[in-house]
């Protein structure tokens, strides 16, 4: 194309204000507002002026480009991808309960609402009813954490990692903490535990080896300049084999006999004993505290299934001192994570009514015949799809996710789809495309849908989906 021709082509791009007297124009902005919409036609423009621009010859550029018709389609994506959302809900049919790319844990219905209803108006955040004073943040959810757990005082932050940032930072800024060299986990998203402890201004001291640490090793390593010790629970790894590690209570002891406050890093707290739902047995915040540990942290939407949190109890001498580190204030949770957080731990006070109540435990607990009704039932929706994909019910496992019981197994119900014309990959791709989109997992060259964590009242969504998916991609 001609250095001339391609001048002609760019002149003849539409004006906005042209733009703006058709009709059709003006429908959009009775439905968007001015700003958007103009926004929207300027994206538009600038796409068919760069299509020009790279357009080789003159008839990659057919005449119908620079009419309305053309265009109309363009300025409505364009002002769609302004004001639709960008954080979005999605269905999760990977099987992994507490997956962190999709959010971790989803709140229980209490909890949504106190969440709105708290959030919608003021609130009592930092205000004392009954003395007409300011008051606490903490006080909301200090009792029941205590009533639980057993612990003398404690507080929340943002997050765990937070949590155990401003733990270290009050304790043993300026001073060594000794940890196993079993138990420098690096948890993903870059939290490893020796860059928390340099941030925090602490000093690592690490002891044993990776595989095995004998309490002899954390009592050579304590001198004038400990602060603390601190136990990691390796959330998501296990050392097999020749191994061997201190318990919380030799630590504990080891503490008293040199006058150092032990701390132990949960990661994935949970009130509720799960070894008695047939998982594997994860140490709980309850005994963490009796085992005499003077912190204990954990994450709030781990397996504790509740809004994203960092939760600190222990003695309530050193609690007291992490209050009031300025650094706290950096750190400081929201009404509308307490709020949660709140409703959440009062569904604990009965753990029939946690299982229930909380989605994270709801679904790890779910019984395999309760599963495979739902993949029988998600089947039968979709069996009007047959002829674009072999669909079939097969055994599979979950996973616990969230850096929690790694080698846990849990046998779980799913679909597989092998689309009968288009790769599988396609099929995956095509899904997570929707609204809202469904992320599921390939495995052997089929799709899998894992019952799990697909909601019961997301069945008809997910037919849906799938159906539509298959449609375009065997197209
Ligand atoms: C997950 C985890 C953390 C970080 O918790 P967040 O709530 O993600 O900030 C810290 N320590 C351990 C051992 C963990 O498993």
């Amino acid at each position: 194309m001609s250095q001339r021709e391609r001048s002609e082509y760019l002149r003849k791009i539409p004006k906005v204000d042209e733009l703006l007297a058709a009709e059709e124009v003006q429908r959009l902005l009775r439905s968007h507002p001015k700003e958007v919409v103009l926004e929207g036609i300027r994206r538009g423009l600038e796409i068919l002026r760069q299509d020009i621009l790279g357009a080789e010859r003159t008839e990659d550029l057919r005449e119908e480009v620079f009419s309305l018709n053309h265009l109309l389609p363009l300025f409505e994506r364009e002002i769609a991808s302004q004001v639709s959302p960008h954080l979005r809900r999605a269905i999760n049919a990977t099987g992994v309960v507490i997956h962190t790319n999709l959010g971790r844990s989803p709140l229980g219905e209490r909890a949504l609402r106190r969440l709105v209803e708290v959030s919608r108006g003021y609130s009592n955040l930092e205000y004392d009813l009954s003395k007409g004073v300011r008051g606490s943040r903490y006080g909301h959810v200090e009792e029941i954490l205590l009533r639980l757990s057993g612990a003398e005082a404690g507080m929340v932050v943002n997050n765990n990692a937070g949590a155990v940032l401003l733990a270290l930072n009050t304790v043993a800024a300026g001073k060594e903490v000794v940890v196993s060299r079993g138990e420098l986990v690096e948890i993903g998203g870059a939290f490893r535990i020796p860059d928390v402890m340099a941030r925090s201004g602490a000093i690592l001291k690490e002891v044993g080896t990776t595989n095995r640490t004998h309490l002899r090793d954390y009592e050579e390593a304590t001198g004038e300049d400990t602060a603390l010790l601190l136990k990691v629970h390796t959330s998501n790894y296990r050392v097999v084999g020749f191994t061997s590690e201190v318990t919380l209570e030799e630590l504990v002891q080891l503490g008293e006999r040199h006058g150092l406050p032990v701390m132990n890093d949960l990661g994935s707290g949970c009130f509720i004993d799960l070894s008695s739902y047939g998982l594997e047995k994860e140490p709980t915040v309850q005994e963490a505290i009796k085992a005499g540990a003077d912190v204990v942290t954990f994450s709030g939407d781990k397996l504790l299934g509740g809004p994203q949190a960092g939760i600190i109890l222990g003695k309530k001498e050193l609690i007291d001192t992490i209050k009031v580190n300025p650094l706290n204030r950096a750190l400081r949770i929201d009404k509308l994570t307490l709020a949660a957080l709140e409703t959440t731990l009062v569904s604990y006070l009965s753990e029939g009514e946690a299982i229930k109540e909380i989605p994270t435990l709801h679904m790890l607990t779910a019984s395999l015949e309760h599963l495979r009704k739902k993949a029988r039932h998600l089947k039968r929706l979709l069996k009007r799809e047959t002829e674009g994909a072999q669909i079939n019910m097969i055994q599979e496992n979950s996973q616990v996710g969230g850096g929690a019981l790694p080698l846990q197994d849990l046998p779980t119900w799913a679909l597989s789809i092998k689309p009968s014309k288009a790769p599988v990959g396609a099929l995956e791709a095509e899904l997570r495309n929707l609204d809202p989109p469904i992320i599921a997992r390939i495995a052997n060259d089929q799709l899998i849908l894992d019952l799990r964590t697909i909601q019961d009242d997301e069945l008809k969504v997910v037919a849906q989906g799938v159906a539509q998916a298959l449609r375009k991609i065997n197209d």
